[in-house]
């Protein structure tokens, strides 16, 4: 007489817990967690970061045109990689920051990453860092 009854209450907790789950792994899947970046993004190892903007102290003959990819620099977008380590078009990671390979420099070889500031002052200030870089595969 009492098995009935055992299965009816584990029936209804199992109905009650069931949205639960449900709304649990919705959320789980729409969530851009951190827990990602290991499986799409491929470290580089460690680059040494400048900053650049589009003026002739910095650019030279280049100055004020558009980047090797053909678009003009976005602050917050565009850095400037050597294409055999970065291809040109990746997306780059630095930090918690998301750039994107717009553009090459003379002295960008190896693993140097320049970043595109709008303004040269502030790109002076930027100096020389040095970050664990990823690229999107
Ligand atoms: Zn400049």
């Amino acid at each position: 007489m009492r098995r009935p009854v055992v299965a009816v209450i584990m029936a209804a907790v199992v109905s009650l817990l069931n949205p639960m789950m449900i709304k649990t792994d919705a959320y789980a899947s729409n969530t851009t967690s951190t827990d990602n970046v290991y499986e799409e993004w491929e470290s580089l190892g460690k680059f040494k970061l400048t900053a650049y903007c589009n003026c002739r102290k910095c650019n030279g003959k280049w100055a004020y045109g558009p980047t090797k990819s053909g678009v003009m620099p976005v602050e917050g977008i565009t850095i400037a990689v050597d294409e055999h380590v970065i291809p040109m078009g990746s997306k780059v990671k630095i930090g918690d920051h998301v750039y994107t390979a717009h553009d090459t420099g003379k002295h960008i070889k190896g693993n140097r990453i320049d970043i595109y500031i709008d303004n040269h002052s502030r790109a002076s200030d930027f100096g020389v860092k040095y970050a664990e870089v990823y690229v999107k595969r």
